[in-house]
This record gives C-alpha cells, structure tokens and sequence, in this order.
C-alpha cells in the first residue's frame, strides 16, 4: 500500500490548486478523483469575479463582461449597472481544470483520475477534503457537512451576437426559489441557468429551465453544447473544518458567499490557507498550528451576507419581487447592488 503526505480527495478548484501548493513545497501528495476526465460533469458557470482576476494569473478566460441587467419577474424594465472595470470573465472550466492537472503534476503531485475515495490503496498521514458540497471526507473525519444547499442547473450555448458582453440576473421566486436565474452572454457563449431551494422547485429542474430559457429574450442559441449542474452550499463556511487526521477545503467548508453563491474566488483562497496550515502542521506536528484553520473566525465575514441571503429567501411571490424592485430603482439601491455585485 503507497503511503504520502497528503491525500487529496476531489481534483476541483480547490483539491488540484491546495496538492499544488503542497507539492511545490515538497510534501509527498496524492489526489483521487472519482470522475475519469476532468472536463466533464462540470459544476460551475466559471465566473470569475474581478477580485479573482486581479490577484490570480488565471488560463483560459473569455472577454470582459462590464455591464449586469437585473429583472424583476416580469423581466419588464431592467435595472443597468456599468462598471468602469472589467468585473467578470467566463472561464473555459474543462481547460482551467486540465491546466491546474497540468501544474499538480508538474509540482510532483500524483494525481489519480477513476479514484473514488475511500480508497484502498493510498494511506496517507493527512486528508484534505476537496471533494463539494456533499464531503465524504467531512463525514468519514467527523467534521461538519453542508445542510444549507441549493441546486442549480445551467445550458452553455454557442453565440456570435457581437452585441455588448452582459450578465443578466433575474430575481423570479417561481423560477428560482431564494436565489436567481441568469444569463451570461460573453460575447462567445452564452450560459443559461437558474438555482434555488430544491424544497421550493414547483416542476423538474430542466422543465423550469426550458420555461426560463423560452420567456427570456435571449440570443436564439443553435443547440446547447453543455448541461450542467449540481449543489451548492449556501449556509457560510462550516465551523469544525479541521481535526489533526485532516481538513476541508473549498465547497466541502463551504466556502461559497451565502448571497452570490459565488465559490471560485474562495476555493483558490482558501487553498492557499489549507496548505500553508497542512505543511507546518505536517513538519512541526504541532497539533496548535491547526488552530490557524478556524471555520467559526473565518465564517464571521460571511455574516452580512448570510442575512442578505436570508432576505432575498423571504422573497416567495413575484409581487413582493417587484416591489424589491422599486427599491433597486433608487440610486441607493443601485449602488448596493453595484456594491454586491462588483467587489
Ligand atoms: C450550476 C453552478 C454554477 C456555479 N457558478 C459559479 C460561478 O459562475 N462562479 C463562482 O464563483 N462559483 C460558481 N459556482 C460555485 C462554484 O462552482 C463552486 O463553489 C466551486 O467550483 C467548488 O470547487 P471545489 O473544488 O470545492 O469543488 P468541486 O468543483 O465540486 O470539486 C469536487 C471534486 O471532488 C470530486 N469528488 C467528490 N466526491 C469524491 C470522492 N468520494 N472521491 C473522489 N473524488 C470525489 C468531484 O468529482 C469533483 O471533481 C457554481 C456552482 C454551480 C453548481
């Protein structure tokens, strides 16, 4: 039986870049992961936020997006915000993905496709759980698990539209229960995809999406190229991510922004920390420094955000959606929104 370091479980965002880390600073690391080729089942839109894009040198990026459209229910009269600034670009996630296998292996991490965990044949002194929202590593560690999730769904079509790179953001509780339906069009392609609480779905998942996608008055696509899909956890980052076997990292902690449900940004941060914790554990075997990994310290950032979250849940008929509405019309309210939307 191979015996490392580290075992990572989960090459996403956060496994691929913390065994990266890892490996650069010369740990011995493994990383199994259950799907065969990280370019399918793919879980993200791939937005990176601006803030991402200024601290990491990221592969694969689509055009600037400047421009957010946000509708009320009745997709009626949009409220515009411009930014002066690129905020948002949409990642080729199957070439971001295979690069950072790439830059694993290249550090000297071994990283196994096909490799569900549990697996028998690599021990390792320590396990990082990098493995979503739904963590077997958090549940075998007895750490905590995400209960706050919500689903979300998306198709990624082809455009030519030459017309101006937008995000569209449409608060409508029949379509998307507690969170929002979108529309990213880059120009390239266009993401067309809605997320919400799955107790609150009043019909399948891919039937509100189809409903979604025919009232929107989006570029007619050619044929989706892509369906994707999957959970993410909305209820801040868990508290008792760390224990001396091992840690969890990106959706696993969850470590998403309980208003945005963005989770990118995050996963790269906070690799950093799971590494940096991971290797002067490792070399001092001082049970202290785990300490520095606190779920309950760092979830306090979180905080505004997740009673943010809490009201845009309360929002449960198209009517209350329109009256938000009149508020977001405000210059007050936009510049919240420009506030929320472009950090
Ligand atoms: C539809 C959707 C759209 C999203 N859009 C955005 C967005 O545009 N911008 C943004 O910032 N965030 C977005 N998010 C959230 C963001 O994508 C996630 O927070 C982020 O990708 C999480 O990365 P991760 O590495 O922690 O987990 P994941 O990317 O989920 O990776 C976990 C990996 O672990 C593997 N795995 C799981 N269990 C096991 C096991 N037992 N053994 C081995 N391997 C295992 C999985 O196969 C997977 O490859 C979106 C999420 C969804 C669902």
């Amino acid at each position: 039986m191979d015996t490392v370091d580290v075992l990572v479980v989960g090459a996403g965002l956060a496994g691929l870049n913390t065994a990266r880390l890892l490996a650069d600073a010369g740990l011995d690391v493994a990383v199994c992961e259950r799907r065969t080729s990280v370019g399918t089942g793919i879980r993200t839109t791939g937005i990176f936020v601006r803030r991402t894009l200024d601290d990491y040198d990221l592969p694969h990026l689509g055009p600037a997006v400047r421009r957010v459209l946000l509708y009320p229910p009745s997709h009626r009269n949009p409220v515009e915000l411009v930014s002066g600034r690129d905020e948002f670009r949409v990642g080729d996630m199957a070439g971001i993905y295979a690069q950072a296998v790439e830059d694993a292996r290249r550090a000297g991490a071994h990283v196994q496709l096909n490799a569900g965990y549990p697996a028998k044949s690599t021990k390792a002194r320590f396990t990082i759980g990098a493995d979503g929202a739904r963590s077997t590593v958090a549940r075998r560690l007895g750490l905590d698990v995400n209960r706050h999730l919500i689903t979300g769904i998306e198709e990624v079509y082809p455009v030519a539209t030459g017309s101006t790179p937008t995000f569209h953001c449409v608060v409508d509780p029949r379509l998307a229960p507690g969170y929002i339906a979108w529309v990213i069009d880059d120009g390239e392609h266009s993401h067309v995809g809605l997320a919400g609480r799955a107790d609150r779905f009043t019909a399948p998942l891919p039937q509100l999406l189809q409903r979604f996608r025919d009232s929107f008055p989006a570029p007619a696509p050619a044929g989706p190229v892509q369906r994707r899909g999957g959970p993410i956890p909305v209820g801040g980052l868990l508290r008792r991510i760390v224990c001396q076997e091992g840690l969890l990292v990106g959706d696993a902690a969850g470590a998403v922004s309980p208003l945005t449900a963005g989770g990118l940004d995050p996963c790269l941060r906070m690799s950093e920390l799971a590494a940096s914790v991971t290797f002067d554990y490792l070399r001092s075997g001082n049970r202290y420094v785990l300490e520095h990994y606190d779920g309950a310290a760092m979830r306090r950032r979180y905080r505004i955000r997740s009673l943010m979250r809490r009201g845009l849940s309360m929002i449960r008929e198209p009517g209350l959606a329109e009256l938000a509405f009149s508020g977001l019309r405000t210059p007050l309210g936009k510049a919240l929104a420009a506030r929320i939307l472009f950090t």
